[in-house]
């Protein structure tokens, strides 16, 4: 529908058929996944270059920054001191002479012939009477310089290319594609939205990010464009939860609920008010439309897990089954234990389910789950990726969000039931982050850890340090104490350096920790095996652990109370602070131990100082974002969303809210988009994001 009007218009022609680009150039452009007119003027520069004043090199004053034009009149090359490669590049124009000095660039003196013209901007310096500028940003250029002003006289883009397409090129292309486009680029953003977020128009917002009058225009360009990144998406997110919610029937889980409070009775312990909040929460939610769509936040140890448990009783004790999606098969068996217990006097049927099962198993297990003889399933991704027909799924919880794509959240129970869903994470998302990503869900928090809880002391010790540790270690074991001792996952190549696990086991069990018996966990190991080395543990039959991050999520061993962690700056600061989360959950205190390694550097040194001392998870959180991207942290990487190219959901928080809220009025006010002022932005969605997002599509 949007390709018949004037929506599409030169946009979805070919860039092959753009002024100076041609069949050959085309497939160059294509390497940077520029098919189309609009893939070219959507290629955003990199950077830009201030070059609106030019000046001449004998009105250039040391110490500040300046662009000019001049030729290269002599390159000498020399080994400088500590072996540093020096090329020397004398240019000049007609008023005088200056050095250009590059340093390990070798390669620079091909392209630096003498003769060759160029634009260079940097800071001027001074040495030994000589003016020149260090490393300054250049170009060559060829033919007049002021041809249309591509490359001087203004702020000018530098675009990320590719081989055999020049920067200057580039700009000619770009500048070709927005001119075939004048007048034709059409609005995507209702007039409302525009006047009173004050933005400029599209068309106007793309000639300035390519060819930006001032600073000022250029900020605000980006602007316009941030918002819209993310403003497209929230539509779309909660277009989505609303259609789901129409076409398909809720369940509706309504009080009383004698099976919570058989359950909450036979709990050994009171919840928290945090976690009472919650589940009152989801008591109210869980009654019917639009029903539960909840990311529960909480530091590790909050007591998230109880709380899905108690949630899952509503279901099952109004004959709907209930299932909990967890990460990895040592941690579904031990919920699936956990359920066990909680449920064994209260006629609850449970089962596990784990890819590790064999074919006729897990079979029967889907027959009884669709003939609806199971009440409750706890499993791994063999939960959703087997195609399971749930008779009657009334709630899906899905444990360590993190560990999961967000698309896979979505394939969670397809039948004509849209279960409720509670998904949980114990690395905290910031609020701007967790709209832009999970759009789709409302956020809760347990912000506070159970009663007589006590944080996990965290000591950071240098190698020098390693006898003293394994000392006290050893009173600890002797006095009844468990402990993880944990290796950094070892990949092939890194054997050399690092001990792996295994080498750790036979070396410890023969040395420092003789006198205890040790067992070992790592991922190579077959399921039973890990699980039987989880249980000897459990028992007490086991006094230490040594492990890799296997072990990270969610494992609940309450007697463990040291986890002695190896090479720690090898970990982001959010997986330290999970695994540290594994220990001090019984009555004694926790420790963990933070052995650096020899190669720790400074930095990693500071990082991990700040993680010893700070327990709030979500401050760990943030921190460790300013070291890793978001999609590291939270893995959503690769969840089929569309990818952010501007806007940076973290530090663009202000844009967040602002198209969170746009949105949210944009659709109360017409549901479907149907008014005419609205239509700009319906075309817009079903050309450019619907084919896409239905990747991502949220159950
Ligand atoms: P999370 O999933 O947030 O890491 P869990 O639900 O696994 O936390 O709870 C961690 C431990 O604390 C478990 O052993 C659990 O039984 C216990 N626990 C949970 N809530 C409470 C509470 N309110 N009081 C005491 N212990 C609790
Ligand atoms: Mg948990």
């Amino acid at each position: 529908m949007a390709r018949g009007r004037d929506t599409g218009g030169p946009l979805l022609e070919s860039s092959q058929f753009v002024k100076g680009v041609g069949p050959a150039r085309q497939v160059r452009l294509s390497r940077l996944g520029i098919e189309r007119v609009e893939d070219l003027i959507s290629h955003f520069p990199r950077t830009y270059y201030d070059r609106r004043n030019l000046s001449k090199l004998s009105h250039l004053v040391p110490g500040t920054s300046a662009t000019f034009v001049a030729s290269v009149l002599a390159v000498s090359k020399r080994r400088g001191r500590r072996g540093r490669n020096l090329l020397t590049v004398a240019v000049g124009d007609e008023t005088g002479i200056l050095h250009l000095v590059f340093f390990n660039q070798p390669y620079l003196e091909k392209s630096l012939r003498q003769g060759s013209k160029l634009i260079a901007n940097g800071e001027v310096t001074s040495y030994r009477g000589q003016k020149q500028v260090i490393a300054p940003e250049f170009e060559i250029i060829a033919g007049e310089l002021d041809e249309s002003l591509l490359t001087a006289g203004r702020i000018v883009p530098v675009y990320p290319l590719t081989a055999g397409v020049s920067h200057r090129m580039m700009r000619r292309i770009v500048k070709a594609a927005l001119e075939k486009c004048t007048h034709r680029i059409p609005e995507n953003l209702p007039t409302r939205v525009i006047e009173q977020l004050g933005f400029m128009s599209r068309e106007n917002a793309f000639g300035q990010i390519h060819y930006p009058d001032d600073w000022q225009s250029l900020k605000e360009a980006t602007r316009r464009f941030k918002f819209e990144e993310v403003f497209f998406l929230h539509l779309m997110l909660r277009r989505r939860r609303r259609n789901l919610t129409r076409t398909r029937e809720r369940p509706a889980i309504g009080g009383p609920h004698p099976l919570l409070e058989a359950f909450l009775d036979a709990l050994p312990f009171e919840f928290t008010p945090a976690q009472v909040r919650v589940l009152e929460r989801i008591e109210h939610a869980v009654r019917g439309k639009p029903g539960l769509n909840l990311l529960l936040q909480g530091d590790v140890g909050s007591g998230k897990t109880v709380v899905a448990i108690a949630a899952m009783t509503m279901a099952i004790g109004k004959g709907y089954q209930a299932a909990m999606m967890v990460p990895t098969e040592i941690l579904a068996q031990q919920q699936y234990e956990r359920v066990c217990g909680y449920f064994s006097g209260l006629n609850v049927r449970t089962a596990l389910l784990i890819g590790s099962m064999t074919r006729r198993d897990k079979d029967r297990m889907h027959q009884m789950i669709s003939a609806g003889e199971v009440d409750l399933v706890v499993g791994t991704h063999a939960l959703i990726q087997e195609g399971i027909d749930f008779q009657k799924l009334g709630l899906a919880v899905i444990d360590e969000q993190h560990r999961f794509g967000v698309k896979q959240r979505a394939t969670v129970g397809t039948g004509k039931l849209l279960p409720h869903f509670l998904v949980m994470t114990a690395t905290p998302i910031p609020r701007s982050l967790a709209q832009t990503v999970y759009g789709d869900l409302d956020l809760a928090v347990i912000d506070e850890l159970p009663f007589g809880r006590r944080r996990v002391r965290t000591e950071l010790i240098t190698d020098k340090g390693r006898e003293q540790v394994f000392e006290s270690l050893r009173q600890s074991l002797r006095s009844g104490q468990q402990a993880f001792i944990l290796y950094p996952l070892v990949k092939e190549s890194e054997r050399s350096d690092l001990l792996a696990a295994t080498e750790a086991f036979e070396r410890l069990q023969g040395e420092e920790l003789e006198q205890f018996p040790l067992g070992l966990l790592h991922g190579q190991m077959s399921f039973d095996e890990k699980a039987k080395a989880v249980e000897m543990f459990r028992r007490g039959e086991i006094a230490s652990l040594v492990t890799t991050t296997v072990i990270e999520v969610g494992v609940d061993i309450p007697n463990a109370s040291i986890m002695l962690i190896n090479n720690p700056e090898r970990f982001g600061l959010a997986q330290l602070h999970q695994l540290r989360g594994r220990v001090g959950r019984g009555g004694k205190e926790g420790v963990c131990y933070l052995l650096c390694g020899e190669g720790a550097t400074e930095r990693s040194l500071k990082r991990l100082h700040f993680f010893a001392r700070t327990d709030d998870g979500f401050k760990v959180a943030e921190e460790d974002l300013k070291l890793r991207g978001p999609g590291e942290i939270w893995g959503f990487r690769q969840s089929g969303y569309p990818s952010f190219r501007l806007i940076n959901p973290l530090s663009d928080n202000e844009i967040v809210q602002q198209s969170w809220e746009v949105s949210e009025r944009l659709l109360r006010e017409d549901p479907e988009l149907t008014r005419r002022e609205n239509s700009i932005v319906t075309d817009y969605l079903a050309m450019y994001y619907s084919p896409r997002m239905e990747l991502a599509e949220i159950g």
